[in-house]
């Protein structure tokens, strides 16, 4: 799974070099360490939560909203399956059209271009920003906040064993309604608590001196 993250680095150069020192301890390690279970745990501060990140990413632009990255001519290429010509002829295409006469690209949809991978697209300038700038919105609560050399991550949420996520086989409508409205509650409960502990800390860190880094990670 991908996931949201904010990064809080001092202000300095080399953003790539700070990110990757602050995500180093939390990297998994070459065996998988177990995931974490339990959010910003101070006697656990690591354990493995991502095997891949970059910076934006899937969230490039998150922060503004007049930020496309889709639609930025610069994340967007020629088709390489049909050349740009929206009608792909090799011997694949061909043996699709003769089924279906109005198949023209599936790589770019007849258009000729396509959208780069997210991996592809190039650093947006608000994806790091002075965190002083940031404004509270508790719908854009990351996933995982970095900071020093903690984490507080949101992983525990889905691992409460007295309210499994999965019911039983010969759990009846009833029951299955009480287990969903108990999960609900205590996933508002834990989202409201998880929003509350990442603002919290990036309250702690406004000053001139601090950076926020937009990240895409994988676990
Ligand atoms: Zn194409």
């Amino acid at each position: 799974m991908h996931y949201l993250a904010y990064a809080i680095i001092p202000v300095s150069t080399g953003i790539d070099h700070l990110v990757a020192q602050l995500l180093a301890p939390f990297e998994e390690g070459p065996e998988g360490l177990p995931q974490r279970e339990c959010g910003g745990d101070e006697n656990n501060p690591y354990g493995g939560i991502w095997d891949w990140y970059q910076i934006g990413g899937r969230w490039t632009g998150y922060l503004n909203n007049d930020y496309d990255p889709e639609k930025d001519p610069q994340n967007i290429e020629t088709c390489n399956l049909c050349n740009g010509t929206g009608q792909r002829e090799d011997e694949i295409g061909k043996d699709i059209r003769s089924k279906d006469p109005s198949y023209t690209c599936n790589g770019c949809s007849g258009k000729g271009v396509k959208t780069k991978w997210p991996t592809q697209w190039k650093h947006h300038v608000g994806d790091i920003i002075p965190l002083d700038s940031l404004e509270r919105d508790d719908e854009k609560t990351p996933h995982t906040l970095f900071f020093g050399r903690q984490a507080i991550d949101k992983a525990w949420s889905y691992t409460d064993p007295e309210f499994p996520r999965w019911g039983t086989e010969d759990e009846n409508e009833d029951e299955k309604k009480i287990r969903r409205e108990k999960i609900d509650k205590i996933e508002t409960r834990i989202r409201k608590a998880h929003s509350e502990a990442v603002w919290s800390k990036i309250d702690d860190f406004r000053s001139k001196d601090y950076m926020l880094v937009v990240i895409d990670y994988h676990s």
